[in-house]
């Protein structure tokens, strides 16, 4: 067991690390960041805020020999570094979890391997995705293997013509080609399995994305109950199978009839977890900590239906407005959010509201689904 007092690391300074920095301190630990852009969120609530490059071995050996525990929010760090500090400290969720989850094509081929299921793909390895296409049928989508998150790296074909365009954008590149699914909804599940081999399902969340980028996340889901309980035995199995430790994100698609496929999966806090800092009897970050601790889970029963809704660089700009043509910068209208009962606002101390970029997210609780959804949906509009 790793006890409040000791240090955590965290590789990555985004608004994960943040959040998770802000829980582990709750808990009374001291945590150190690692992250090399240059001064971050996380950094901003550390005790320490070490800023290199991830290939930098010397300075990330020496961030590890002052942590107890190294954990990470970021999940496309380069091996090697990491390999060179896992015999010096406990590293969680361990390289080879990483490894698989770095990778769409090693993603999907340990889905396929487990008897997972997921959307039915091929593999487009020599840079030419034209046989895959054949192999999977229109309409598809095309995906690079190395991860782009948020759809970057994305292509969906309908048809011949979106078919030449993509074999010219994606020649030379390692590629999976996906069926593309009618999905009823996307639902996720994040899982936290401890050093004890603990581990406990959050509620199924329903997350509906705009332009590629979750919007909303609804709890409970809006499924039937078999479906969810289907949705939280698969992601448990996910977290067993691979012997994850700290949170592992597995989002999926929901068919009309109910069938649950894999999409992606994530070894770390998820934005679509983020409702549990209001929601839930313990937050994603918490429960992070304490798994990667070896501490007693907490419980994830949800406190009150919840509603989060990510709040975007866009929200700085008039509807319509053009920031990268210098349209006029304004604050948005915090003060509805701040008025309004149950509701929460987390920002997390970004300087530079840019369109898309992740500035912050408010959560609303109320007695149903369909009211805290109403009210999220209006306090969004007042933004
Ligand atoms: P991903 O980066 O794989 O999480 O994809 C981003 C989003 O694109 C997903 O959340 C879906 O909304 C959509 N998407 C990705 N793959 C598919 C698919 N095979 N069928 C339908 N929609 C998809």
């Amino acid at each position: 067991m790793i006890l409040p007092g000791q240090t955590l690391g965290i590789l990555g300074g985004g608004q994960l690390g943040r959040m998770l920095a802000q829980a582990a301190q709750s808990l009374g630990f001291r945590v150190h960041v690692f992250e090399p852009a240059g001064p971050c969120p996380a950094g901003a609530v550390a005790n320490k805020e070490v800023n290199a490059s991830y290939e930098d071995t010397a300075a990330l050996t020496a961030f590890a020999r002052e942590c107890d525990a190294v954990t990470y929010e970021f999940e496309n760090i380069p091996s090697a570094p990491l390999a060179a500090i896992a015999p010096l400290v406990p590293l969680y969720p361990r390289a080879e979890v990483l490894h698989i989850t770095q990778n769409r094509q090693r993603e999907k081929a340990w889905l396929r391997a487990q008897g997972i299921p997921h959307a039915r793909y091929a593999e487009a390895l020599d840079g030419d995705i034209a046989p895959a296409v054949a192999d999977v049928g229109l309409p598809c989508v095309v995906k690079t293997a190395d991860f782009g998150y948020d759809g970057k790296g994305q292509m969906k074909l309908a048809n011949a013509a979106d078919l030449e365009r993509a074999v010219a954008t994606f020649r030379g590149r390692r590629c999976v080609v996906e069926r593309w699914v009618e999905f009823a909804c996307e639902v996720s599940v994040i899982v936290a399995r401890s050093t004890t081999g603990e581990a406990r399902a959050f509620p199924v969340a329903e997350n509906i994305h705009t332009h590629h980028i979750l919007d909303f996340s609804i709890v409970p889901a809006r499924i039937a109950p078999a479906t969810a309980r289907a949705a939280e035995t698969l992601a448990l199995a996910i977290a067993e199978k691979l012997g994850v430790v700290g949170l592992i994100a597995v989002e999926m698609f929901v068919t009309g009839d109910g069938e649950v496929l894999v999409n992606e999966l994530a070894p770390r806090p998820h934005n679509s977890g983020h409702w549990s800092m209001d929601g839930c009897e313990t937050s994603q970050f918490e429960q992070h900590v304490r798994a990667v601790c070896g501490l007693p889970l907490g419980g994830v029963a949800v406190r009150e239906p919840s509603v989060m809704v990510n709040i975007l660089g866009d929200a700085w700009f008039q509807p319509g407005g053009r920031p990268d043509a210098g349209d006029r910068r304004r604050e948005p209208n915090w003060s509805a959010i701040l008025a309004a009962p149950r509701a929460k606002l987390h920002l997390y101390g970004k300087a530079e509201p840019r369109r898309a970029r992740k500035m912050g997210h408010f959560t609303v609780r109320d007695a149903t689904v369909a009211a805290a959804l109403a009210r999220a949906t209006e306090l969004k509009a007042q933004l």
